[in-house]
């Protein structure tokens, strides 16, 4: 005891110093933690200041995140057209809504063609602190939300308009896919536009060349939902879909009518259009639960041969083939009828890529009424498919944004995958 009591005196002077510095540094520490916290406090002030003057009320620390990772990221390379495909996988990207704006919901998508990045807000185990995850994808082409229309179809759709002016029977196929509210309809009544005027202008330019082209243009529209199959352009009259004897597929009853001109053409298209979205002002949103398959056939004036057929199909909302939860018994079995449809589709267009000649590989075109409708799509030795996935920007989307690409990821049998980091 008293030994240690010695010691401590001796050793008083020198352990008051330590204990003082010691206390100091403790200080200096917290100050200097309190001048950072303060600092980054001011400058996420700042920050949340210019974004708000940006219109971006959204959570500072997640748009921070994503503005930084975009100053590391590649710049995007040109579009190419590439007419020789015959599978082209593409995604879009539309601008975030005020809506979502106001919301304080943020931009989360990334797009550097051919890639598109995913960047979803995490929060660590510790509760507060937030930090992105990235998962990039590539695809044949992505189209940001600075891309318009036009520049979307010169490379995705034109080709097909192209390959069916041909005149050799050729099946090209359009899908829009996407949750709902992505753009799908947005994009496709685009391109119904851009077609109407491009088919009119190759054909009179055809007929400069040869006197007379003996091509007539007719558009039919329908619909398919909750297993039924209505004509958009004849008061949403019930049709069957039989598979005759030669195994090709005929909507029974479906109104085939001819335009003569662009405006003609987007006379039947409007009034198709029409149809749907009178629905879908009701409560219960149905032109989010069906698929409307707008075709454009080419036939022969003299024989009625078809020369060529672009199918322009806007699909149902993806984010419905997820929710099989619902109370509704009529919804679930609706959400069912089109996970099923999707997923056939999928294996539809990847049997189309694995064959070198179609016909080869086994098409499970009967597992939905959808890719039944749409068997020839797959099926025809002469078929070119483009699809194009339409994604949300919008932060609370992003887990429908990732089921969106990795659908669109595995469509294509050779494909690129996805790349992941944080
Ligand atoms: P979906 O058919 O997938 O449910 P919509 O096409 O109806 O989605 O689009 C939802 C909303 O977003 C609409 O108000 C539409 O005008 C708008 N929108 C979609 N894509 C774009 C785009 N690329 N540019 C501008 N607005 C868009
Ligand atoms: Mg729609």
């Amino acid at each position: 005891n008293r030994r240690l009591s010695v010691n401590n005196d001796q050793n008083r002077p020198q352990g008051i110093d330590k204990t003082r510095q010691a206390v100091e540094q403790l200080e200096a520490e917290r100050e200097a933690r309190r001048r950072a916290m303060q600092n980054r406090k001011k400058a996420r002030e700042v920050a949340a200041q210019k974004n708000l003057e940006k219109g971006n009320p959204g959570d500072v620390d997640f748009i921070g995140h994503v503005e930084s990772w975009r100053l590391t990221s590649p710049s995007p390379s040109p579009h190419s057209l590439s007419s020789a495909l015959k599978i082209c996988i593409c995604v879009r990207k539309r601008p975030i809504s005020s809506k979502e704006i106001k919301k304080k919901d943020h931009d989360s998508i990334t797009v550097t063609n051919p890639l598109v990045t995913v960047h979803s807000a995490k929060l660590k185990v510790d509760g507060i602190t937030k930090y992105i995850e990235n998962n990039s994808f590539k695809f044949d082409h992505s189209f940001s939300e600075f891309e318009d229309t036009h520049e979307l179809y010169k490379y995705t759709t034109w080709p097909l308009v192209e390959f069916i002016l041909e005149g050799k029977g050729g099946r090209a196929t359009a899908f829009a896919y996407g949750q709902t509210g992505s753009g799908k309809t947005y994009t496709m009544s685009g391109i119904q536009k851009m077609v109407a005027t491009d088919i009119f202008t190759k054909l009179g330019e055809e007929e400069g060349r040869c006197k007379g082209s003996d091509t007539v243009v007719t558009v039919s529209f329908f619909e398919l939902y909750g297993g039924r199959c209505q004509d958009l352009l004849n008061e949403r009259c019930r049709l069957k879909i039989l598979e005759d004897g030669k195994g090709e597929v005929v909507v029974q009853g479906l109104e085939e009518y001819q335009a003569s001109n662009p405006s003609d053409f987007l006379t039947l298209v409007d009034a198709g259009n029409r149809n749907r979205t009178t629905h879908a002002t009701e409560a219960n949103d149905t032109s989010s639960r069906s698929h409307a398959i707008c075709q454009i056939l080419l036939r022969s004036s003299e024989t009625g041969r078809l020369k060529g057929k672009l199918s322009l199909v806007d699909l149902a909302g993806s984010e419905r083939g997820s929710d099989t939860k619902s109370h509704n018994r009529q919804r679930r079995t609706e959400s069912s009828e089109i996970n099923k449809s999707l997923l056939a589709l999928k294996e539809c267009i990847r049997a189309l890529d694995s064959n070198g000649t179609a016909g080869k590989a086994h098409v499970p075109y009967r597992a939905s009424k959808l890719t039944l409708v749409l068997k020839d799509c797959f099926t025809s030795a002469l078929a070119k498919t483009t699809m194009i996935a339409t994604v949300s920007p919008s932060s609370s989307s992003c887990d429908h944004t990732l089921n969106t690409l990795r659908y669109a990821d595995r469509v294509k049998e050779k494909k690129v995958g996805e790349i992941s980091s944080a």
